[in-house]
């Protein structure tokens, strides 16, 4: 199957990065360019709410209704704020997770580009790039357009003599995964300890300094561009399902030919896995994430699932960032998920005490169970804890995430986990401590 290349259009073998002048070449910053001449800032966002894109980051909130919550002032500036911020999510730790980076290494200045417009269209006069702290790369590139865009007049005071004013700065993250969750982003942003607040108020009513913010993924961002220019039924003519547009899909793991590309939304899972060489040494899939760590489990029996919001929903799962993690026949789901437990119970922040304290419980049952040491009624523990730990049970996403990779394991693999308790053990391991070693 081939790639629709639309937001890696210009992006190499390589990742060579396109400069100004080829970017404008190449068609770069005439959207900018339409939207400061023909478009209104609230116009822009209907285009957005009508093409229906929606976020990129993982949880898929439409964009256009995100930004028409933020307050306008254009009636009354007497009361607008000191400022106004678009904040972009670049802190990509989702685990099996790198499509952000690609296109902020491979095309700066279409990122850069499409802060402008977004910003425009939310009435911001200051954006920042949260930047995971090892995309070391992507601040030098992301840097470099920005002063490239400065000197040919996209950015800075009266811009293009519209009268609209911008600057962007680049913020790199000093590297927790809550940082990814915008709240916590926020307090990072603010020098404060990256602890998620509590929402509602949403960034649009009180996010950066307590000021209007809207935070958005990357990859989300970097479409608004091409919608402003071609169209929102150009758009959503893209999607091969319900959802328009295209979607970095990404595969690592045990596929031929891991990597990234840019396919219709909606593309089955089956022919996604094709375009990836399929599974190694022509084994059978046992199981993937569809979309990062926190995207619970699906199977072989769901290979034509329709890769977008609602087809990967109706299939028990979440669409999350797209880029699957895949596992073949040979696998252990044990270790599985013992792996991307620990990695949550590592990267919580400790701020509440199911998070904190049955993340480590959660991998320690497992860290038995892969080594034999198994107990009778540990499944039942496992099932105890999703619920424990599950949506509404504590302050942020991050525990409840957890338990997607781990609800779905007991469901398709329940018995291969069971097997894994020794016939001998007659210890309940309800009364085993947390957090012994
Ligand atoms: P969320 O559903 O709480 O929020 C998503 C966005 O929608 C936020 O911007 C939020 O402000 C907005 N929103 C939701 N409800 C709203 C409302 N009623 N009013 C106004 N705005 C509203 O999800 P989340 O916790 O931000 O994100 C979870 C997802 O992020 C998961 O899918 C996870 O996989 C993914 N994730 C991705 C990465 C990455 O590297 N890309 C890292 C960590 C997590």
């Amino acid at each position: 199957m081939d790639e629709t290349r639309v937001l890696t259009r210009n992006i190499r073998e390589g990742r060579e990065p396109v400069w100004r002048a080829e970017y404008e070449a190449a068609g770069g910053w005439e959207a900018f360019k339409k939207t400061l001449a023909e478009l209104k800032p609230t116009e822009v966002g209907e285009l957005v709410k009508e093409a229906g894109l929606r976020g990129r980051g993982g949880a898929g909130f439409p964009t256009g209704m995100k930004w028409s919550f933020m307050p306008r002032f254009e009636e009354r500036p007497e009361e607008r704020p000191a400022h106004v911020y678009l904040v972009i999510n670049a802190d990509e730790m989702e685990p099996g997770t790198f499509k952000d980076r690609l296109l902020m290494e491979g095309d700066p200045h279409q990122l850069i580009e499409a802060m402008a417009i977004s910003s425009y269209a939310i009435g911001a006069d200051i954006a920042y790039v949260f930047l995971r702290g090892e995309y070391v790369e992507c601040q030098r590139r992301l840097q470099k357009a920005i002063d490239e865009a400065t000197e040919a007049g996209y950015l800075g005071n009266d811009i293009l003599g519209s009268g609209y004013n911008l600057k962007i700065y680049l913020h790199m993250s000093a590297g927790r995964y809550i940082c990814g969750e915008e709240s916590a982003l926020l307090s990072a942003l603010e020098g404060r300890r990256a602890v998620p607040r509590h929402k509602p108020p949403f960034p649009a009513a009180s996010g950066l300094f307590g000021q209007p913010t809207t935070v958005n993924n990357v990859e989300t961002i970097c479409n608004v561009p091409h919608i402003v220019s071609n169209g929102a039924d150009w758009y959503k003519q893209l999607g091969a399902h319900k959802d328009g547009g295209t979607k970095l899909f990404g595969a690592s793991g045990h596929v031929n030919r891991p990597g990234l590309a840019e396919m219709p939304l909606g593309t089955r899972m089956g022919d996604l896995l094709e375009h990836f060489g399929g599974i190694r040494e022509g084994r059978r899939l046992k199981a993937l994430l569809p979309g990062g760590g926190s995207t619970p489990l699906l199977t072989a029996d769901h290979l034509d699932t329709p890769m977008d919001y609602e087809g990967v929903g109706a299939a028990g799962s979440r669409l999350g960032t797209g880029t699957m993690v895949v596992m073949d026949e040979t696998t252990p789901i044990v270790g599985v998920l013992k792996n991307l437990e620990h990695f949550y119970a590592q990267e919580s922040c400790g701020w509440c005490t199911p998070c904190r304290d049955g993340l480590p419980w959660v991998e320690r049952i497992l860290t038995n169970l892969e080594a034999g040491k198994g107990h009778p009624g540990d499944i039942e523990l496992l099932e105890l804890h999703t619920k424990l730990l599950g949506p509404g049970k504590t302050f942020c996403a991050h525990a409840p995430g957890a338990m997607g990779p781990l609800e779905s394991g007991l469901k398709y693999f329940r018995d291969e986990l069971a097997a894994l308790i020794p016939d001998d053990s007659d210890t309940l391991s309800l009364t085993e401590p947390a957090n012994t070693a």
